[in-house]
């Protein structure tokens, strides 16, 4: 079996040594290399390729979201299968975190959190799917949901079902949870989420996250 090659970009030498232990005490994972800023992490991840980057967003030189849109523009250049870059965020609340993910990011995970999720977090992103720390999207629907904006016209598009299946998925339920809640079996909700990603123009669940986020639909 090949083994994911994580790399970690974060100015606090503290936290990447905690990060370095942690991803070389696993089988499956390899630890590719560190860096302490930005623009160090875009010259780490040319000369060490790794499959999955751990981007701190506040850092001296370079912030983690300017470094993410260059890294994934340079493998585009070079057409190289891109890194999975997965965000680390200290709050909560972090808009920073969003604007990473539309950068391209695969999703965000607390600083705090249990170091299992973490490790779930790296293999799920390396998977090909996005990960969202669950307690972050909560928090910012929490703050920013009360406030009142127009709908935006390609909501308007979704029947009723396609609106409350966008909904749960936003709250960051999955498929099985949501078909729990819906009374649906698992592969019409996939179904539902792809029709709503299609007319919404969304690429994953994560852009969905963000764009509830952003219109305040949640
Ligand atoms: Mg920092």
């Amino acid at each position: 079996m090949k083994r994911i090659r994580v790399a970690l970009v974060d100015d606090q030498a503290l936290f990447r040594a905690g990060i370095r232990m942690l991803v070389s005490s696993q089988p499956d994972l390899e630890f590719a290399g560190e860096a302490g800023d930005g623009l160090e992490g875009i010259a780490m991840t040319a000369r060490t390729r790794p499959d999955v980057i751990l981007m701190d967003i506040r850092m001296p030189v370079m912030d983690g979201i300017e470094s993410t849109r260059a890294i994934l523009s340079a493998a585009a250049e070079r057409s190289t299968t891109p890194p999975r870059i997965i965000v680390l965020t200290t709050f909560d609340l972090d808009e920073a975190a969003a604007r990473a993910i539309r950068g391209g990011a695969s999703g965000f995970v607390l600083k705090d959190a249990d170091p299992e999720f973490l490790l779930a977090a790296i293999r799920t992103v390396h998977a090909g799917s996005a990960v969202i720390a669950a307690s972050a999207t909560r928090e910012l629907f929490e703050h920013f949901g009360v406030l009142a904006v127009p709908e935006p016209p390609e909501f308007a598009e979704l029947t009723a079902r396609e609106k409350e299946i966008f909904l749960l998925a936003a709250r960051g339920l999955s498929n099985a949870e949501i078909a729990k809640a819906e009374f649906l079996s698992e592969a019409t909700v996939k179904t539902h989420i792809s029709r709503v990603l299609g007319k919404l123009g969304l690429r994953d669940r994560v852009q969905l996250v963000v764009f509830a986020y952003e219109h305040r639909l949640a």
